[in-house]
């Protein structure tokens, strides 16, 4: 009967003692919100349900992703119907109330900032087009700080005891950002006014941000595959131009813009939409590094 008591006492005490912090879950569509995550909640339990190599455009509503967002306490997401292929199939079958479209738990960025190239109505044919706008807004580090504010603030409601500790690290994170950004910007100043041919609007807010132009897409519309005719339409033009490169994602097939770098003598640049932690891309940071060096290297070489 002794034991019997005193175990009963432990038990009472430990069920006296706070609980330890419970992880926060988050979800994220594609890797760059994971690493803004990381850097704002750097004790959350955080995963992507895509990585660089995918085309966030089209994955595969997996039972392992379901699984994630069943467990969620909050998801982040670029939004702009970027995810509409496949995040509104998970969020049905994870039947997580936290991360339903207007929850709180469900933070779509594009909701956030403003986005490019917004449209009134959709053409007919027009492509794989979007009336809420260029979905890529991650890859222009001032809407990357707006976001950042928003995440800080539903970091603190989905975790309400640890709300200062996000406030401080989002103040933390966005003060080195700041500089940051300040540095890319004088950095950049080689890259102003130069030219690019590119594969799908991915790095659109990028190349403004930098004040680079665009002078063709290998796509004949947004979200189209490249098609013979279209690259050999763009030829003349782009070997009268001589942009920069000819630039495309690391998830897309090299070919048509290896054929056009044969028949203009242009070079290819290969480059990550996002962060890739087994590339040494794990912060945004870096991401944002390796695309300037990237760039700049080809300034130089040119
Ligand atoms: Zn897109």
């Amino acid at each position: 009967m002794r034991i019997r008591s005193s175990l009963t006492g432990l038990a009472l005490v430990a069920a006296l003692l706070p609980l330890p912090a419970q992880a926060l879950e988050i979800f994220a569509c594609e890797p760059e919100w994971a690493a803004l995550a990381q850097a704002l909640a750097p004790e959350a339990r955080i995963s992507s349900a895509t990585h660089a190599y995918q085309d966030p455009h089209y994955i595969e509503a997996r039972p392992s992703l379901i699984a994630r967002l069943r467990r969620a306490d909050l998801a982040i997401c670029s939004g702009a119907s970027l995810e509409a292929g496949w995040l509104p199939a998970l969020q049905q079958r994870a039947a997580n109330p936290k991360v339903q479209p207007g929850r709180a738990g469900m933070l779509f960025a594009a909701e956030h900032v403003e986005t490019i190239d917004q449209l009134d109505h959709v053409p007919f044919g027009a492509g794989d087009v979007h009336p809420e706008g260029n979905p890529h807004l991650h890859l222009d580090p001032e809407r990357i700080r707006q976001v950042a504010a928003v995440l800080s603030e539903r970091l603190g409601r989905a975790d309400p005891e640890q709300a200062a500790q996000y406030r401080a690290a989002y103040l933390r994170w966005s003060l080195s950002w700041q500089q940051r950004m300040d540095k890319w910007r004088e950095r950049a100043e080689p890259l102003r006014g130069r030219t690019l041919v590119v594969q799908h609007s991915t790095f659109d807010y990028f190349w403004r941000w930098l004040g680079l132009e665009v002078v063709a897409d290998l796509e004949p519309k947004p979200g189209v595959p490249p098609t013979p005719g279209h690259l050999a339409s763009l030829v003349e033009d782009v070997k009268a131009e001589q942009p920069l490169a000819i630039v495309h994602s690391w998830y897309q097939d090299p070919q048509s813009a290896q054929w056009l770098a044969q028949k203009t003598g242009l070079p290819v640049l290969a480059l990550p939409s996002t962060t890739e932690p087994e590339q040494g891309i794990e912060r945004l940071d870096q991401l944002f590094d390796h695309l300037l060096a990237q760039l700049l290297e080809q300034v130089d070489a040119g």
